[in-house]
């Protein structure tokens, strides 16, 4: 690992944990969004966008920019010092989850991200509906945001489905 690369992914990995943090606190409105702020300002909202959409088109393994290649050195540290896939899946799909929320969230007020909100929600909705679905956990029902974050996770870590593939789609369509 490079100097820019260790410096960019300890970077991600504060944003990541400062995301996490920020899920127990019990903050609402306003408050709530300033403070989801924070991380977004401590990497820069584009370095973590770019991060999950290296995991997710697996350009972690061929990545060009400096970002998908701090995450990928990194991957493969764990790997090489023993660590499971088991004990360090739960770690990856926690900063994966994390890292989604930075693709769409219904906080975000861009043009694309507006456009996108349709499309999400209404996935959602079908989502909500369909007894058969399998592979998800319960938090994905808490509302529309975090039913985006576990899909995508899911489409990197899961088993995919009609539904991950209609996140790729969308991710894709509203280039976000
Ligand atoms: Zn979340």
């Amino acid at each position: 690992m490079t100097k820019k690369q260790k410096k960019s992914l300890t970077r991600i990995i504060i944003a990541a944990l400062l995301m996490i943090i920020l899920k127990f606190l019990p903050a609402e409105g306003w408050l709530r969004f300033v403070l989801y702020m924070i991380p977004y300002l401590v990497v820069g909202y584009d370095i973590l966008r770019k991060a999950f959409k290296g995991i997710l088109n697996k350009q972690v393994f061929n990545g060009k920019n400096t970002t998908t290649q701090s995450v990928a050195a990194w991957a493969e540290s764990g790997y090489k010092s023993g660590h499971l896939t088991k004990t360090n899946k739960p770690v990856a799909h926690i900063i994966t989850h994390e890292l989604a929320h930075a693709t769409w969230n219904s906080n975000l007020s861009s043009p694309n991200a507006k456009a996108a909100g349709k499309s999400v929600n209404s996935l959602y909705k079908k989502w909500r509906a369909d007894k058969g679905k399998s592979g998800y956990g319960k938090y994905a029902s808490t509302n529309v945001s975090e039913f985006w974050a576990e899909v995508c996770t899911k489409a990197v870590h899961g088993k995919s489905d009609k539904y991950t593939s209609a996140a790729k789609g969308i991710i894709k369509k509203y280039k976000l």
